[in-house]
């Protein structure tokens, strides 16, 4: 296979075929995220994407994902001759990923999501990471909560699944409250099939990890993240139903819960495991290596 630098995939795509069809990420700015520096965002040729769809085609696999960072920024032409390539050579596939920002999202008519709908484009993942404006601002996402908004209306109105990330942490001590406060209830109201929190990693080549060198940016403590994970759920009023997950590697305290229906029980989970203030609870650190 055709892979270039590193190939990230959702956890929920680790049994997929994973083609890389652009390299890097057409934002690349998150001052977070240390995956594609350096990197310069390029479309693969369509041969050689087509060469690696046939190799891996021989696998037999039941879900494919089109990496790297933000696939859904391709014109839809092309973006349907790949997803058509995979559903000629695989007719078993049952759902096609992609990862996608806000901005590839609205760039889109509802008519070409539509279209991609309907050729096989079964799920968007979509990086949220925070609620409120000025983090994102801070972290140089790209988007704001009312394009963010919008970007999920128009995907679940395609009717192609959404799954969403958001970061615990990101807000740092300081904003830690109104972080976790404003990102429930940006979920809330843009009710995800799926949601994910995940924890903020500090890597090196990140400017978020130059700020917490300096002393600007300060990462709440583990129950601070987990106090971050019960305020989020909390002010999270779901429209429909969603299915929440922690269990990414890089949390402290794997959760796996639909809501509304099971809303109770992890705030009660999250209500003892605060209460008790028991690290051995909690995931060893030498486990949350990315
Ligand atoms: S949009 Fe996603 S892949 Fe691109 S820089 Fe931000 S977090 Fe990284």
């Amino acid at each position: 296979m055709d892979y270039i630098g590193n190939i990230i995939r959702p956890p929920s795509e680790a049994y997929s075929m994973i083609i890389q069809v652009t390299v890097g990420c057409s934002h690349n700015m998150c001052t977070f995220c240390g995956t594609y520096k350096g990197r310069k965002f390029k479309v693969k040729d369509i041969d050689v994407i087509k060469r690696d769809i046939n190799e891996a085609s021989r696998y037999g696999y039941n879900r494919a994902f089109l990496a790297d960072g933000d696939v859904l920024i391709l014109p839809n032409q092309t973006l349907l001759e790949i997803i058509g390539y995979v559903r000629k050579r695989n007719p078993q596939i049952e759902r096609i990923g992609v990862y996608a920002n806000t901005k590839s999202i609205i760039r889109k008519t509802a008519e070409e999501l539509r279209e991609l709908k309907e050729a096989g484009l079964g799920i968007v993942y979509q990086g949220i990471e925070s609620g409120n404006t000025e983090i994102l601002r801070k972290i140089k996402k790209g988007a704001f909560p009312d394009r963010m908004i919008e970007s999920a209306e128009k995907v679940k109105a395609a009717g192609i699944l959404l799954s969403q990330t958001v970061l615990l942490g990101i807000g740092g001590i300081e904003s830690s409250g109104i972080h976790a406060r404003d990102t429930g209830k940006l979920l809330g109201v843009m009710s995800p099939d799926f949601a994910s929190a995940l924890t903020v990693m500090l890597l090196p080549n990140t400017e978020l990890y130059r700020d917490w060198r300096s002393g600007k940016f300060r990462l709440p403590d583990k129950f601070g993240l987990l106090e971050e994970l019960r305020t989020m759920i909390e002010n999270m009023h779901v429209r429909s139903r969603c299915l929440f997950t922690s269990n990414h590697a890089s949390n402290y305290l794997p959760l796996r819960a639909y809501l509304p229906d099971e809303k109770e029980n992890i705030r009660t989970l999250l209500d003892e495991v605060l209460r008790l203030k028991d690290e051995s609870l909690l995931k060893p650190e030498y486990l949350r290596a990315l």
